[in-house]
């Protein structure tokens, strides 16, 4: 089984979720660069004010600051993960490489989900997430709206700044820009470990893909 798998693709097509539930169904932790930065932000910490600045306006944290915050979770947790964020640069993924090959563990699964802009504009305009437990929902499906109660942990229910029309065209540029040839930096690197997955097809079916390759040997 698969113990160092990195999540891959364009904003709202459905990384986090898929990390959760890969997470319950075999035990692996799900690091959601996102959601350590947020809860940073909120506790109002030195890291948290930093990072906040950039994520609101659609932004991506400096590469020095993403790599602590995943440097410094590895040696608190260990090197059994699902990254779900990050790497977002090429520099990030070569950090990542350097350390987890200090640490002889290197990475053993990559995937990338695919979504069309088309339709990750119609998914961020309608998502709201708690930044509490970092769930997310898509509104008219589940019936919620801001303010309510997240369904998984209780806490309100928010529309994240960074979901905004503004901020999501910001982050597609952003993408294009700095994610996208960190897919380019694996089929380079490690064609082996990488796989795509269409994001479009719904997460049940999504899920079943990528269980199959976390099985694989
Ligand atoms: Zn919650």
């Amino acid at each position: 089984m698969k113990q160092r798998i990195v999540l891959l693709g364009p904003p709202a097509s459905g990384k986090g979720t898929q990390a959760d539930r890969l997470a319950a169904k075999f035990g692996i932790p799900h690091v959601s660069t996102g959601v350590l930065l947020r809860s940073e932000c909120a506790r109002g910490t030195i890291l948290g004010q930093a990072a906040d600045s950039w994520t609101r306006q659609g932004l991506l944290v400096p590469d020095e600051l993403a790599i602590r915050i995943i440097t410094t979770w590895m040696s608190e947790h260990g090197t059994r993960f699902i990254f779900d964020g990050f790497p977002r640069s090429v520099a990030q993924a070569e950090h990542l490489d350097l350390a987890l090959s200090g640490l002889a563990a290197p990475l053993d699964l990559l995937i990338v989900l695919d979504l069309t802009d088309e339709e990750i504009r119609r998914r961020t305009s309608s998502r709201l997430s708690c930044l509490n437990c970092g769930a997310t929902f898509s509104a008219p499906l589940d019936t919620l709206a801001e303010g309510w109660n997240c369904p998984r942990c209780g806490a309100a229910l928010i529309r994240r700044d960074d979901d905004r029309p503004e901020a999501v065209e910001k982050r597609l540029e952003v993408y294009r820009e700095l994610t996208a040839p960190v897919i380019g930096y694996y089929e380079q690197t490690s064609p082996h470990l990488l796989h795509r997955v269409n994001a479009g097809e719904g997460s049940d079916a999504v899920f079943t893909a990528i269980s199959t390759l976390v099985f694989l040997k």
